[in-house]
């Protein structure tokens, strides 16, 4: 049966966290390393929901995307949002690994996937990592698609591709032909979108000056909404592991919800 420790080592190898951003915190978060894991379920963020899910379905370990605890905090208890579910967590011995920016860098991470998935050619990290060994992995990616196409035609093709994209979009009146690709919250990609010549960014969220400043740019952002953009790769992962760890049961939380909805019409008939 294998421990904590066995999946934190498998977790090195599939998202080295030496590839993490300075800002972050990754890794073990939570837990024994000795302690033996049976069960074992990844999820993007640890919510309310996801952190029930996790108690209820018994599971020994959470691998989520989204660090928990990120900040530190001074009590662990029910009194705050966060310090309530560490508390739930480690009360029920559930371990916690977040690989965050180490996923969306390593080589078949979450910014690798997202470019395939779009059937990008020519893939190649937007700003690579200098860190020896580890070639071929770095921050977002950047890619050509097979066939220049109109905007429209490029939200088609995402809405096929990624799962439960909610696309919007900024038009800077080019044909798209070089995207650049970076999960989550990614407007600060906008500079080196451009270094590399991208005519397109295309990220989960950006702020509303971000949006004007891409349009300043003359470049398109397409904005498929934060859960969609990194969502789909936690299940990715959990058949990875599962491949990899026959005797663990792995699955990604099945509860887990975008919290950002469009508003439904209150008129239903
Ligand atoms: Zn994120």
């Amino acid at each position: 049966m294998p421990t904590v420790e066995d999946i934190c080592s498998a977790m090195q190898s599939i998202a080295p966290l030496e590839l993490a951003a300075e800002w972050d915190n990754v890794g073990l978060l939570l837990g024994e390393s000795a302690q033996s894991v049976t069960r074992l379920m990844t999820t993007l963020t640890l919510s309310t929901t996801t952190v029930q899910e996790a108690i209820d379905r018994s599971a020994s370990m959470v691998i989520a995307h989204h660090p928990l605890p990120f900040r530190p905090l001074k009590t662990i208890t029910d009194a705050s949002y966060y310090g309530g579910l560490v508390w739930k967590l480690a009360s029920r011995s559930i371990a916690v690994y977040s690989p965050h920016t180490a996923w969306d860098s390593a080589k078949a991470g979450i910014n690798q996937q997202l470019a395939e998935l779009l059937g990008l050619q020519a893939i190649a990290p937007l700003e690579p990592t200098s860190i020896e060994g580890l070639e071929g992995c770095g921050t977002g990616r950047f890619g050509v698609v097979r066939e220049d196409v109109h905007l429209a035609g490029f939200c088609e093709q995402v809405a096929a591709g990624i799962p439960d994209a909610r696309t919007r979009t900024v038009d800077a009146g080019k044909k798209i032909r070089k995207v650049a690709i970076a999960c989550g919250s990614g407007g600060s990609f906008l500079s080196a979108a451009r270094r590399a010549g991208c005519d397109t960014l295309l990220t989960g969220e950006a702020t509303y000056h971000d949006c004007l400043e891409a349009q300043a740019a003359g470049v398109n952002l397409v904005l498929v909404g934060h859960h969609a953009s990194e969502r789909f790769s936690l299940e990715v992962l959990a058949r990875r592991l599962s491949g990899q760890f026959s005797d663990v049961e792995c699955w990604a939380s099945a509860n887990e919800f975008d919290p950002v909805q469009a508003v439904r019409s209150a008129s239903t008939s």
